[in-house]
């Protein structure tokens, strides 16, 4: 991918946003304060016509109020663009520095501790430009960290990752820190979950217990309180009925099998809890979670505890996943015959996006432009199920046809244009890309 190595001018993604809370490591929260970083991400992935109207978005709507989707009106085909959707603040700055990280290290070997990002084209072309993978998305080694030198180069993917792996690196002599692309939203977690244990309250965590962030984070959670991982709503009120003692507590360690830190014990570390989440979880359940244990915690007698038994603190969701889902559900208000969301199978944030859509109207989860065989024929991703299935006849026989679309925070706004371009072949009275650009200019 000789492309790979050309950049953009300009990243012109709209990463500014109204939230305030950004604790990080290093200066990144000053520029996402300003509201104007923009990012070296090849040019590839780049859409001109989506960089134009994302800007032309921006310039009316600075403080973000405005969710009401954007209408591309070919005539017969009329697309309804979200108001929020692509490559996320910790995406493109872990893009950025993974490519230059590549062309100042000619030579050199270059690990990815995983999955890059959760996009496949992105870690394809890493893959291309000789980066090797130590593990898969799961944690499974690919690469024994025995073969790694300290003069090899090892990126640390945006999720983060556990302190045990960030301690053999450091071991091994590999300088981490140069390569570290933890996304600072995700160690706001991190910062959050610290918060809270200092205050001596155990911590539960809403996420993914398999994901990259979610391991990193209970990781980074657990040597400095006790810790449980809660997947979702049904696993919330199993957890409730060990607070509540309906429970036997014995159960607890089979149930929560490889989601509690060592030594936990049930009959005493669930006096005092807050909650954090993994940043990409959909909002509502966050928040349905978030209610349901405070109300158990403030119900519920706890003998030995007679301090606040709930750490009250917002959700830890980050800023790009509350627009693309606040971005959707405006979205959702358009009459629409069906839904396409493109990005990633394994890309937590994407299946959230999917998941409001479901809730709707019919819809498509497909990786690319390429999913699309024909007029007639779609072949997308059923992300309860996690197998791709052919679909018929998904383009209604009447005009104008009406699609909602939209993509995740680590899909390339080039796939988006990608499956418009697809979209609008099957048209051939449509008004032409060309005109659509200068509407836009
Ligand atoms: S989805 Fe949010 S937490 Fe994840 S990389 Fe993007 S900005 Fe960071």
């Amino acid at each position: 991918m000789t492309e790979g190595k050309k950049k953009s001018e300009a990243g012109s993604t709209d990463h500014s946003h109204p939230y305030s809370l950004i604790p990080t490591r290093h200066s990144l929260h000053l520029v996402i304060f300003a509201g104007m970083k923009s990012f070296d991400v090849p040019i590839i992935y780049r859409s001109p016509l989506i960089t134009s109207l994302k800007k032309k978005r921006k310039e009316m709507d600075k403080m973000k109020k405005d969710f009401t989707p954007t209408l591309l009106d070919f005539g017969p085909l009329q697309v309804f663009l979200a108001r929020h959707f692509g490559f996320c603040y910790g995406v493109e700055n872990a893009i950025e520095i993974a490519f230059r990280t590549i062309e100042e290290n000619p030579g050199k070997r270059i690990f990815l501790l995983s999955e890059m990002i959760h996009n496949p084209q992105v870690n394809a072309d890493l893959e291309a430009h000789g980066v090797l993978f130590l593990q898969d998305t799961y944690g499974k080694q690919l690469i024994s960290f025995d073969e790694l030198t300290a003069d090899d180069i090892v990126l640390i993917p945006a999720f983060g990752t556990t302190l045990d792996i960030q301690k053999r690196l450091t071991e091994i002599g590999i300088q981490t820190e140069k390569y570290n692309t933890t996304c600072p939203f995700v160690e706001k977690v991190w910062n959050r979950s610290e918060a809270i244990a200092k205050n001596d309250y155990s911590i539960i965590i809403h996420g993914k217990p398999k994901h990259e962030e979610t391991r990193a984070t209970f990781s980074h959670a657990a040597v400095n309180a006790p810790t449980v991982i809660v997947k979702d709503i049904r696993e919330a009120r199993e957890l409730a009925k060990y607070i509540k003692g309906e429970k036997n507590p014995a159960d607890f360690y089979v149930e929560f099998e490889g989601q509690f830190s060592p030594g936990f014990d049930i009959t005493r570390h669930l006096q005092r809890i807050g909650v954090v989440n993994q940043t990409t979880m959909l909002a509502s359940d966050t928040q349905a979670i978030a209610d349901y244990l405070k109300q158990v915690m403030m119900e519920t007698p706890h003998p030995d505890n007679t301090e606040e038994p709930f750490a009250d603190t917002r959700d830890t969701l980050c800023y790009a996943t509350n627009d693309n889902q606040t971005a959707v559900s405006a979205m959702l208000q358009t009459a629409a015959d069906l839904a396409i969301v493109v990005g990633g199978y394994n890309s937590s944030n994407t299946s959230h996006l999917v998941e409001l859509c479901e809730e709707k109207l019919q819809t498509f989860f497909i990786s690319s432009e390429e999913k699309i065989f024909s007029k007639e024929e779609i072949l997308h991703y059923n992300f309860h199920t996690k197998e791709e299935r052919s679909a018929r006849g998904f383009l209604p026989r009447k005009e104008p046809v009406r699609i909602l679309l939209t993509s995740g925070a680590s899909c390339p706004d080039a796939l988006v244009e990608g499956v418009i371009k697809k979209l609008v072949s099957f048209f051939p009275t449509s008004k032409s890309w060309q005109q659509l650009q200068a509407e836009f200019r």
